[in-house]
């Protein structure tokens, strides 16, 4: 893709969230999208860049454990290995959650959710910071709603059950951010409408 195609897939995608952000009497600053970059080269990475986009997220296989955090053994092995590097920071993670269960594979179950998020209090350089879901891809994005919801719904229960403060719900992707915006997303990961048709080898 070249460098204006990019750039004009963001101010797209800019705009539509805005009028999502309105649609649900939110403010466009609210949501932060993030460019997920995946299999594309770094040239399209620094486009994008270039053109105002700064939080990436990248799920390669081998950095997958990192970034999705849905057991408790992963938590701790992310909590040691920032010790053993001498990393005193906390680091935000999310806890993806299985919001559909007989369509998606990954994700804490609906079940386990408080016991895991409860958790984080014996993981000192962890920090949650909200849920994440991938719901089932369905043609229609109004289709994905309720799976939204409901994570919304999970998270205010938790905030309540646990008396902390989780500000983060990132969910929707490219097909289905505005649906997301609505529900209440805040954050948003948008990799084909931004980059164009991912390069699958
Ligand atoms: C690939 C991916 C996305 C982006 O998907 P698009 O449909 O290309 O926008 C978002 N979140 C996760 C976890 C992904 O793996």
């Amino acid at each position: 893709m070249t460098q204006t195609s990019v750039r004009e897939n963001l101010l797209r995608i800019q705009e539509r969230i805005a009028q999502a952000a309105n649609r649900a009497g939110r403010g466009a600053e609210e949501i932060t999208l993030i460019g997920v970059s995946k299999t594309q080269p770094a040239s399209a990475i620094r486009e994008a860049y270039e053109a105002g986009v700064r939080h990436f997220g990248e799920n390669r296989v081998q950095e997958w454990e990192g970034k999705r955090v849905d057991d408790f053994a992963i938590a701790q092995r992310l909590d040691r290995a920032r010790a053993e590097e001498g990393i005193t920071g906390k680091l935000r993670v999310l806890i993806e959650v299985r919001v559909a269960p007989e369509e998606t594979k990954s994700g804490v179950e609906i079940d386990e959710l408080p016991k895991l998020a409860e958790s984080f209090g014996d993981l000192p350089r962890l920090e949650l910071g909200g849920l994440m879901c991938i719901p089932p891809f369905l043609e229609k994005a109004e289709q994905v709603r309720p799976h939204f919801k409901r994570l919304r719904e999970l998270r205010d229960e938790l905030e309540k059950k646990l008396g902390l403060g989780l500000s983060v719900l990132s969910m929707g992707m490219s097909h289905d951010f505005e649906v997301a915006i609505e529900e209440g997303a805040t954050e948003v990961r948008v990799g084909t409408a931004l980059f164009g048709i991912r390069d699958i080898k």
